[in-house]
Protein backbone atom coordinates (compact mmCIF):
# COMPACT_ATOMS: atom_id res chain seq x y z
CA UNK A 1 0.00 0.00 0.00
CA UNK A 2 1.31 3.71 -0.75
CA UNK A 3 0.39 6.09 1.96
CA UNK A 4 -0.35 8.82 0.06
CA UNK A 5 -2.60 7.06 -2.58
CA UNK A 6 -6.28 7.64 -3.14
CA UNK A 7 -6.78 3.99 -4.34
CA UNK A 8 -4.69 2.15 -1.75
CA UNK A 9 -7.39 3.68 0.81
CA UNK A 10 -10.29 3.21 -1.34
CA UNK A 11 -9.02 -0.79 -1.20
CA UNK A 12 -8.37 -0.61 2.58
CA UNK A 13 -11.24 0.97 3.32
CA UNK A 14 -10.13 4.17 4.81
CA UNK A 15 -11.84 6.36 2.17
CA UNK A 16 -15.44 5.60 1.66
CA UNK A 17 -16.65 3.90 -2.18
CA UNK A 18 -19.15 2.21 -3.35
CA UNK A 19 -17.71 -1.20 -3.60
CA UNK A 20 -19.47 -3.61 -6.53
CA UNK A 21 -16.60 -6.08 -6.62
CA UNK A 22 -13.81 -7.37 -5.23
CA UNK A 23 -11.93 -10.58 -4.84
CA UNK A 24 -8.20 -11.57 -3.84
CA UNK A 25 -6.29 -9.46 -6.90
CA UNK A 26 -8.97 -6.74 -8.34
CA UNK A 27 -11.71 -4.59 -7.02
CA UNK A 28 -14.49 -2.19 -8.16
CA UNK A 29 -16.24 0.84 -7.34
CA UNK A 30 -18.32 3.59 -8.84
CA UNK A 31 -17.08 6.11 -10.14
CA UNK A 32 -17.51 9.55 -8.49
CA UNK A 33 -17.93 11.88 -10.70
CA UNK A 34 -19.65 9.40 -13.69
CA UNK A 35 -19.27 10.35 -16.96
CA UNK A 36 -21.47 8.07 -18.74
CA UNK A 37 -24.89 6.62 -16.48
CA UNK A 38 -22.61 3.24 -16.04
CA UNK A 39 -18.97 4.71 -14.64
CA UNK A 40 -16.97 1.64 -12.76
CA UNK A 41 -12.94 1.54 -12.44
CA UNK A 42 -11.69 -1.72 -11.56
CA UNK A 43 -8.24 -1.87 -9.85
CA UNK A 44 -5.55 -3.50 -8.52
CA UNK A 45 -5.91 -3.88 -5.12
CA UNK A 46 -2.27 -3.80 -5.01
CA UNK A 47 -0.90 -0.30 -5.84
CA UNK A 48 0.72 -0.10 -9.24
CA UNK A 49 1.26 3.46 -10.50
CA UNK A 50 1.10 3.26 -14.12
CA UNK A 51 0.30 0.59 -17.06
CA UNK A 52 4.20 1.70 -18.21
CA UNK A 53 5.44 0.57 -15.14
CA UNK A 54 3.99 -2.86 -15.26
CA UNK A 55 5.67 -5.51 -16.57
CA UNK A 56 5.61 -9.17 -17.04
CA UNK A 57 5.15 -10.25 -14.08
CA UNK A 58 1.42 -8.51 -14.05
CA UNK A 59 0.31 -9.82 -17.53
CA UNK A 60 -2.68 -12.01 -15.67
CA UNK A 61 -3.45 -9.19 -13.31
CA UNK A 62 -3.81 -7.18 -16.56
CA UNK A 63 -6.15 -9.93 -17.97
CA UNK A 64 -8.11 -10.32 -14.82
CA UNK A 65 -8.67 -6.57 -14.68
CA UNK A 66 -10.06 -6.66 -18.35
CA UNK A 67 -12.18 -10.03 -17.94
CA UNK A 68 -13.32 -8.92 -14.68
CA UNK A 69 -14.64 -5.55 -16.45
CA UNK A 70 -16.36 -7.77 -18.81
CA UNK A 71 -18.08 -9.34 -15.90
CA UNK A 72 -19.02 -6.34 -14.10
CA UNK A 73 -20.80 -4.76 -17.35
CA UNK A 74 -22.73 -8.03 -18.02
CA UNK A 75 -23.86 -7.86 -14.32
CA UNK A 76 -24.90 -4.69 -14.79
CA UNK A 77 -26.82 -4.92 -17.57
CA UNK A 78 -24.34 -3.27 -20.22
CA UNK A 79 -22.24 -5.99 -21.66
CA UNK A 80 -25.06 -6.37 -24.84
CA UNK A 81 -25.75 -2.85 -25.83
CA UNK A 82 -22.07 -1.88 -25.37
CA UNK A 83 -19.40 -0.68 -22.72
CA UNK A 84 -15.68 0.91 -23.34
CA UNK A 85 -12.83 0.09 -21.27
CA UNK A 86 -10.20 2.79 -20.90
CA UNK A 87 -6.93 3.06 -18.86
CA UNK A 88 -5.46 6.72 -18.96
CA UNK A 89 -1.83 6.50 -19.01
CA UNK A 90 0.32 9.95 -18.67
CA UNK A 91 -0.74 13.61 -19.10
CA UNK A 92 -2.37 13.91 -21.99
CA UNK A 93 -4.83 10.93 -21.28
CA UNK A 94 -5.24 12.84 -18.32
CA UNK A 95 -4.30 10.68 -15.84
CA UNK A 96 -5.42 12.16 -12.76
CA UNK A 97 -4.84 8.84 -9.98
CA UNK A 98 -1.70 7.24 -9.67
CA UNK A 99 -3.05 3.72 -9.41
CA UNK A 100 -3.56 2.11 -12.32
CA UNK A 101 -7.09 1.83 -12.69
CA UNK A 102 -9.89 0.45 -16.10
CA UNK A 103 -12.89 2.54 -16.06
CA UNK A 104 -15.73 0.88 -17.57
CA UNK A 105 -18.19 3.07 -19.04
CA UNK A 106 -21.46 2.42 -20.98
CA UNK A 107 -25.26 2.43 -20.42
CA UNK A 108 -25.13 5.27 -23.35
CA UNK A 109 -23.97 5.71 -27.06
CA UNK A 110 -20.55 6.47 -26.44
CA UNK A 111 -18.49 9.50 -28.50
CA UNK A 112 -15.71 8.55 -30.44
CA UNK A 113 -12.97 6.34 -28.48
CA UNK A 114 -9.92 8.66 -28.35
CA UNK A 115 -11.57 12.01 -28.41
P1 LIG B 1 -8.11 9.08 -14.44
O1 LIG B 1 -8.32 10.42 -15.07
O2 LIG B 1 -8.04 7.96 -15.43
O3 LIG B 1 -6.94 9.08 -13.47
O4 LIG B 1 -9.43 8.77 -13.64
C1 LIG B 1 -9.58 8.98 -12.28
C2 LIG B 1 -11.04 8.76 -11.99
O5 LIG B 1 -11.19 8.57 -10.60
C3 LIG B 1 -11.95 9.93 -12.40
O6 LIG B 1 -12.94 9.45 -13.31
C4 LIG B 1 -12.55 10.39 -11.07
O7 LIG B 1 -13.88 10.81 -11.19
C5 LIG B 1 -12.42 9.14 -10.21
N1 LIG B 1 -12.31 9.37 -8.78
C6 LIG B 1 -11.53 10.27 -8.15
N2 LIG B 1 -11.68 10.17 -6.82
C7 LIG B 1 -12.59 9.18 -6.61
C8 LIG B 1 -13.17 8.60 -5.44
N3 LIG B 1 -12.86 9.01 -4.21
N4 LIG B 1 -14.07 7.61 -5.61
C9 LIG B 1 -14.41 7.18 -6.84
N5 LIG B 1 -13.88 7.68 -7.97
C10 LIG B 1 -12.99 8.67 -7.87
ZN1 LIG C 1 -2.36 2.89 -4.75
Amino acid sequence: MDQDCLFCKIVSGDNPSTEVFRDDRVMAFLDINPAAPQHILVIPLAHLTFLSTADESHEGLIGHLALTADRIAAERGIQDSGFRLTINQGPDAGQEVDHLHMHITGGRRLGRAGA
